[in-house]
């Protein structure tokens, strides 16, 4: 049954009626209606109702490569006729997860070579956590198990992945978190620099919270480190360029292990592969997922480095965990048609050397002056505009979260996707937009904070 044999309120109605959405206020989303996206082609979704807006979120920071790639959609129809699933348990596989495996081998910085599949952010979150554990076990030092994170992380909506990240919301409703998860000061200079601080010794404090946690639960029982590179749904924080190299210092000292969570920043949103590449990080595995498929299919890939693949395959035994999904044949041939676009367009190159630094020039020239706006940030096609009440004293508007929600609804009225974290817009489009696309985009959000100004003042 089409849903065009329905009208938008009775599809609204029966959406009322029957399902839950994620992270939403069932009261409120029953009040308000959902707004219902039937389509898509290129940087543009398109409501029932007809409204064209331009999607500076790339769904949810994954449809990297845009939208519309019939090649996408043949990759999974030939997939799916040849064989639509097998698994990759007892000794078998598939064709499309082994030439996927090899191809992201190429791809992930040179020490890391080893593949394994879910098909969410979460579930590989959980896989690393699991793994990192094993690892240490295997190594003969299984009290070597507690892993450091950080406040605002997000790395998921399972159990674990709660526990992993340092959303106060999330953990407030968890009940019981996973056991041996601390958290310390995320690097966030707009909030927590001090006055007169330099953008350089804040991160470096940042990263010594991160040495003392380290110190204070005993070296010898701290198992990894977990990060973004660029802190995605806390807000889009981006640290100060000391950071990550003192991070990698002190898990080095240590001998902890890194972990980076890339599911936001992989497959060419900073303008490298990886951020570890762009930022020159060396971690021990990496979390994928999102624009690995551009979200044509729900597929994530944990990328496991030589250390952890090789106590693995030397100590043998089972590691007990897998999902039924894990290299599901479709979305591997999705993936490896995605990638290959991406290779072949120069979508990544095109965010190093051009649209990157202009997404960064043109919302400071654009809004970077707006009454409402206290910084814009931005790397690669990733971007935070904060919102404040007063540009000199940074002061926000009460309540906190309000004024955002409150561009956020007058961005998609001028016809721009954006999502508010607290007080901060972010942006994180596909990698397809052009300069063209940008100019657009900041004059939509420009027209929205205008708006948004006149309501809040
Ligand atoms: N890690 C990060 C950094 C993410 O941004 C997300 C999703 N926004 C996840 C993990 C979880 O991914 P999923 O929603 O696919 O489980």
């Amino acid at each position: 049954m089409s849903y065009q044999n329905f009208s938008n309120a009775q599809m609204q109605a029966m959406d009322a009626a029957h399902h839950l959405h994620p992270f939403t206020d069932h009261a409120d989303l029953r009040a308000a209606g959902s707004r219902i996206i039937t389509r898509a082609d290129g940087a543009y979704v398109y409501d029932a109702l007809g409204n064209e807006i331009l999607d500076a979120m790339a769904g949810l920071w994954c449809v990297n490569a845009g939208y519309g790639r019939t090649e996408l959609v043949e990759a999974a129809r030939a997939q799916m006729e040849e064989l639509p699933y097998y698994n990759s348990f007892f000794r078998c596989t598939t064709p499309t997860p082994v030439l996927l495996a090899d191809r992201l081998a190429r791809i992930a910085p040179e020490h890391i070579n080893q593949v394994f599949y879910g098909s969410s952010g979460s579930e590989a979150n959980d896989t690393a956590l699991r793994l990192v554990r094993h690892y240490w076990a295997l190594e003969g030092k299984p009290e070597k198990n507690i892993v450091i994170s950080r406040d605002w992380a997000y790395h998921g909506s399972t159990i674990a992945a709660t526990s992993l990240g340092g959303m106060a919301a999330m953990h407030g409703q968890l009940y019981g978190a996973v056991p041996n998860i601390r958290h310390v000061m995320c690097p966030y200079a707009f909030e927590l620099a001090e006055p007169g601080e330099s953008d350089h010794d804040f991160g470096l404090r940042a990263a010594k919270a991160v040495e003392d946690a380290i110190l204070e639960a005993g070296p010898e029982n701290v198992a990894a480190f977990i990060g973004e590179p660029i802190q995605g749904a806390g807000g889009v924080k981006i640290p100060p360029a000391s950071y990550w190299p003192e991070i990698q210092r002190i898990c080095e000292k240590y001998d902890v292990l890194l972990m980076l969570d890339e599911v936001i920043t992989g497959y060419g949103r900073t303008g490298a592969w990886f951020a570890a590449q762009s930022m020159d990080i060396s971690p021990d595995t990496i979390t994928t997922a999102k624009g690995l498929t551009s979200g044509y299919q729900p597929l994530s890939a944990l990328l496991v480095g030589d250390r952890i693949a090789k106590t693995l395959v030397d100590k043998g035994g089972e590691f007990f965990h897998g999902y039924t999904y894990s290299g599901h044949p479709v979305a591997c041939a999705v993936a490896l048609a995605n990638l290959e676009i991406i290779e072949r367009e120069g979508l990544i190159e095109r965010v190093r050397d051009d649209t990157g630094p202009y997404l960064g020039e043109a919302l400071s020239a654009g809004i970077g002056d707006h009454a409402l706006v206290g910084e814009v940030r931005s790397f690669g096609l990733v971007a935070a505009i904060e919102i404040v009440w007063d540009r000199e004293t940074r002061e926000r508007f009460e309540p906190g979260g309000h004024a955002a929600t409150v561009i956020r609804d007058h961005a998609i009225d001028n016809g721009i996707m954006m999502r508010a974290v607290m007080d901060t817009m972010i942006l994180s489009p596909p990698l397809i937009w052009t300069r063209q696309t940008i100019d657009e985009a900041v004059d939509r959000i420009r027209s929205a904070l205008d708006a948004a100004a006149r309501e809040l003042r």
